[in-house]
C-alpha cells in the first residue's frame, strides 16, 4: 500500500525509474484536444493543477514562483522592454507577469492549442487575471516557429513557455539550433530571450545541459538559473540568452530601481517571489552543477535528438 489515503490519485511518470502521485478531490476537466490530452484536477496539496499529456504544467499554490522566475529576470535586464513575444504560455500567467511592466506596449502570445487556452480561461482565472483581454495583448493560435518564420516583427524580449522537448513533443522544433537562430534574428538590439529549460535538479541535468549547449551555439551570452517548484518536487531550470544583455550580471540597485520605476500590481496582486534577493538566489548555482554544465557534448538540431541518456 502506497498511502493510507484512499481517494483519487494521479500518477505522473517522470522517467522509467521514477513517478510522482498527486491526491485530488475532483477532476474539473479530462479530455483530448487536437494536439494533446488535458487534465485539470483539484489537488489537496497544491490546489488546481493543469496537466498536458500527463505532465504537470502549473499549480495554483506555486505557479507564481515559476512564472515570476521565468519572466522578470529578463524583463528587468532589458533597459526598456516595449515589444514582447511569448511562445506557449497557455495558462495566461506568463502574459500576466509581462503585463505588470509599465514599459510594455504590446505582447504577442502564440500558443498552438486554442482549446487549451480556452480551458485555462474558463477554469484557471487565478492564472490569467484578465490578461487575455488586456488591450496590449494580441493572441495567435499557431505553431510558435511558424509564427516567427512568417512575421517580420522584432521583439525586445522573447519568452519561451512551451511544453518540454522529447522525441514526440509538439514543441521539439522550438528547441533546436535552427530555431534559436531564427529567434535571434527576430530580437531587437538590445534584446533578450528566455526559455523554460526543464528540470535542473543536481542529478537531472542532462536535458538542461543539452539545451544550454544548443543555445550557446547561437548566442554569446547565456545564463542558466533555477528555482525550486514544490508541486514539481524539483528544481526548475531557465536559460536566458542575448547578444549583449546578461541578467546574471545585474546589480541589486539596478534591479530594485527598475522594479520600482516599471513594475506594478496586476489583477490586484503584487509580486510575491521576485526581487533583487530572489534574483541573486536564482542565479547562484552550486559547484557540482556548474561543473556538469561546463561539459562538452552534442546539441539539438532539426535533424533530431542526439543519442543521449536523458534519464541521467
Ligand atoms: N509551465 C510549463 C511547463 O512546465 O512545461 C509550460 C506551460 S504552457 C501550458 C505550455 C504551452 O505550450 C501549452 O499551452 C501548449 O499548447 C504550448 N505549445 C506546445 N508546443 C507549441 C508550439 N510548437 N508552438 C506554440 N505553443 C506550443
Amino acid at each position: 500500500m502506497v498511502s493510507p489515503f484512499s481517494g483519487h490519485w494521479l500518477l505522473e511518470n517522470i522517467d522509467p525509474y521514477e513517478a510522482h502521485m498527486y491526491a485530488y478531490r475532483q477532476s474539473l476537466h479530462s479530455g483530448r484536444t487536437k494536439y494533446q490530452t488535458v487534465e485539470i484536477i483539484d489537488t489537496y496539496k497544491y490546489g488546481k493543477m493543469l496537466l498536458l499529456d500527463g505532465k504537470p504544467q502549473s499549480a495554483a499554490g506555486d505557479e507564481y514562483i515559476y512564472h515570476e522566475s521565468l519572466v522578470h529576470p529578463v524583463m528587468i535586464a532589458h533597459p526598456e522592454p516595449r515589444n514582447v513575444l511569448i511562445i506557449g504560455g497557455g495558462e495566461g500567467a506568463t502574459l500576466r507577469e509581462v503585463l505588470r511592466h509599465r514599459t510594455v506596449e504590446k505582447v504577442i502570445m502564440v500558443d498552438l492549442d486554442e482549446e487549451v487556452v480556452n480551458l485555462c480561461y474558463k477554469h484557471l482565472p487565478q492564472w490569467h487575471q484578465g490578461s487575455f483581454s488586456d488591450p496590449r495583448t494580441q493572441l495567435f493560435f499557431q505553431d510558435g516557429r511558424q509564427f516567427l518564420l512568417e512575421s517580420e516583427e522584432r521583439f525586445h524580449v522573447i519568452i519561451m513557455d512551451s511544453t518540454d522537448f522529447s522525441e514526440q513533443s509538439l514543441a521539439l522544433a522550438l528547441f533546436t539550433r535552427e530555431f534559436f537562430e531564427l529567434a535571434r534574428a527576430r530580437l531587437d538590439r538590445p534584446g533578450v530571450l528566455v526559455v523554460q529549460a526543464v528540470e535542473l535538479s543536481s542529478l537531472e541535468y542532462a536535458k538542461h545541459a543539452l539545451l544550454r549547449r544548443t543555445i550557446m551555439a547561437v548566442f554569446p551570452k547565456v545564463s542558466s538559473y533555477r528555482t525550486y517548484v514544490p508541486s514539481f518536487r524539483a528544481d526548475w531550470g531557465f536559460i536566458a540568452a542575448s547578444e549583449e544583455l546578461d541578467p546574471g550580471d545585474l546589480d541589486e540597485e539596478t534591479i530594485e530601481r527598475r522594479l520600482k520605476e516599471r513594475v506594478g500590481a496586476y489583477g490586484g496582486q503584487d509580486l510575491r517571489f521576485y526581487d533583487s534577493q530572489a534574483h541573486r538566489f536564482l542565479f547562484s548555482l552550486p559547484k557540482d552543477l556548474r561543473g556538469f554544465l561546463s561539459q562538452d557534448g552534442p546539441i539539438l538540431e532539426d535533424s533530431g535528438l542526439p543519442p543521449l541518456d536523458l534519464t541521467q
